[in-house]
């Protein structure tokens, strides 16, 4: 472990926003599974939580750009507990989804406690888990095609949450516990 290296690692987990999750619900491409992940790291998020698709979770590739070392994920049986859950904890739930209640994605405030939740390619979001989510979001579209890749979408979202969170001085504090934080840190810098 290079002293550049720690560094690097220290600065990152100052970074990490534990109050910032996705939902994958049965996302099942591991392009789009890993190209998400990558997304999440970029952004600052400390573990996703994902609903294992039929077949398994998909396997990560070389879109994640390794981004599964550095970033966790939590399998759900469910989507309709793991919202529940999310929940309990203070945790606004917001379904990517189109709906007569869904609301322009720039207009939510992702200072707060917040999950994405993202649906699986074909099917998108369930109706169940959409009208148990606290909003309905999207990201208006202007073109031909009715929907974007949903990995584009994480993205999007995620970085229009990266810049309220910046602007609300969220990366200039750590979020981590001083507990939380040595743990990782031991964890990341001795593998
Ligand atoms: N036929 C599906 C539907 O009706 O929802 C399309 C699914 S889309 C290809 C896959 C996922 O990408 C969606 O469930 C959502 O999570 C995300 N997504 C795609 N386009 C979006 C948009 N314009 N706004 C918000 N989320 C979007």
């Amino acid at each position: 472990m290079t002293p550049e290296r720690l560094e690097k690692i220290k600065r990152v987990l100052d970074h990490r926003q534990p109050s910032l999750t996705v939902l994958m619900e049965e996302v099942h491409k591991p392009h789009n599974f890993s190209a998400i992940l990558r997304s999440c790291d970029a952004v600052g998020v400390l573990e996703v939580h994902a609903v294992v698709p039929r077949g398994g979770l998909p396997t990560y590739n070389a879109t994640s750009g390794s981004a599964e070392k550095w970033v966790s994920v939590q399998r759900h049986v469910s989507a309709l507990d793991a919202i529940a859950q999310l929940q309990e904890r203070g945790v606004q739930v917001l379904a990517t989804h189109l709906s007569a209640r869904a609301l322009d994605y720039r207009e939510l405030d992702y200072t707060r406690p917040t999950c994405i939740l993202l649906g699986a390619e074909k099917w998108g979001v369930t109706q169940a888990a959409a009208d148990a989510s606290d909003h309905n979001i999207v990201i208006p579209m202007l073109g031909m095609v009715q929907s974007l890749n949903v990995s584009v979408a994480a993205a999007t979202i995620l970085f229009e949450a990266q810049r309220q969170r910046l602007q609300g001085g969220m990366y200039a504090r750590r979020q981590l516990s001083d507990e939380r934080y040595e743990e990782l840190l031991f964890e990341w810098a001795y593998p």
